[in-house]
């Protein structure tokens, strides 16, 4: 029999700072965000209303939050090992 292990997120965090939190729809894992400049945009822009910043994980992984999606506190979700590794050293 499968088992199916159902993970919960936490709630949003505004304002987000960086640090460990799952970004929607950047995998299944949270990772560790630092803020990221954007050649166009900069740190963070408000585009037709709506604030953006800009991130990047410690394993690579470029994304943005908005006011409308949020990052999430990681509740029970697995930590990122990539991220964990580089944040240890
Ligand atoms: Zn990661």
């Amino acid at each position: 029999m499968n088992s199916f292990s159902f993970r919960r997120y936490g709630p949003p965090i505004r304002p987000f700072r960086g640090g460990w939190a799952i970004v929607p729809f950047k995998g299944e894992k949270a990772h560790y965000w630092e803020s990221r400049r954007d050649p166009e945009y900069g740190t963070d822009a408000i585009v037709k209303g709506v604030h953006y910043q800009f991130w990047v994980s410690r394993c690579g992984i470029e994304a943005a939050t908005s006011s409308e999606v949020a990052a999430q506190e990681r509740g029970d979700v697995p930590q990122c090992k990539n991220c964990l590794r580089r944040v240890n050293q």
